[in-house]
């Protein structure tokens, strides 16, 4: 058998397809050997085994959630068990509650936090920094663009990461694991790093 007739399909993981950097994510996800599903309407969300929501515009990923009818069928599916990565505004739509969000703003939920959108201020819009990733004490180059951070968390929230310095003196969660669902602040689609990806696959 040649090596390409012994390939299995990897895991079937979607992305949210409605807006934000659904093309780089697919990219990560391909790499690592997964069949990448793009997510726009809710019987897609019967096909996969895990899901991805983009960066992007979180406000706008509300309103094209609910236009879509998609909203209440992405909550259940969390709510049953799917493995979930938010990065950026996916980490927003992940959070019980926002601050700094626009007039009439909703989440998916999922993760009990308070995130705060833009969190970092003007001089640090985007930036690139090496963070420690607290699993194994390991250096992760992450880039955070118009950024949210972790303003508070319940308890049984896991801190993978934490940025200090951007704005204020305190560090503040920038990566956190509820159970099955991932949330980053940074984006980690574009720092060549996989591991944040690879941690969702572990979870299927
Ligand atoms: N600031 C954006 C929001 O609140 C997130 C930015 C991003 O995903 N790069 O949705």
């Amino acid at each position: 058998m040649s090596e390409q007739t012994k390939q299995t399909e990897g895991p079937r993981v979607g992305v949210l397809a409605l807006q934000g950097d659904v093309r780089e994510h697919a990219a990560v996800l391909t790499a690592l050997g997964a069949t990448v599903v793009p997510v726009r309407r809710a019987a897609e969300l019967a096909q996969i085994q895990a899901l991805v929501i983009p960066g992007g515009e979180s406000t706008t990923m509300d309103k094209l959630l609910r236009a879509f009818g998609l909203r209440d069928a992405v909550i259940a599916a969390i709510d049953g068990g799917l493995p979930v990565l938010g990065s950026c505004a996916g980490m927003v739509l992940l959070a019980r509650n926002i601050e700094g969000g626009i007039e009439g703003q909703q989440t998916l939920g999922g993760i009990p936090m308070t995130v705060r959108r833009n969190a970092f201020g003007r001089q640090v819009d985007s930036s690139e920094v090496a963070l420690e990733w607290k699993p194994d004490g390991s250096q992760m180059h992450a880039t955070f663009i118009r950024a949210p951070w972790v303003e508070a968390y319940d308890a049984d929230v896991e801190v993978l990461a934490t940025l200090a310095g951007a704005g204020d003196d305190e560090a503040h969660a920038v990566a956190v694991r509820y159970g099955k669902r991932i949330a980053t602040a940074f984006h980690p689609e574009i720092s060549g790093d996989h591991r944040v990806h690879q941690l969702l696959l572990d979870l299927i």
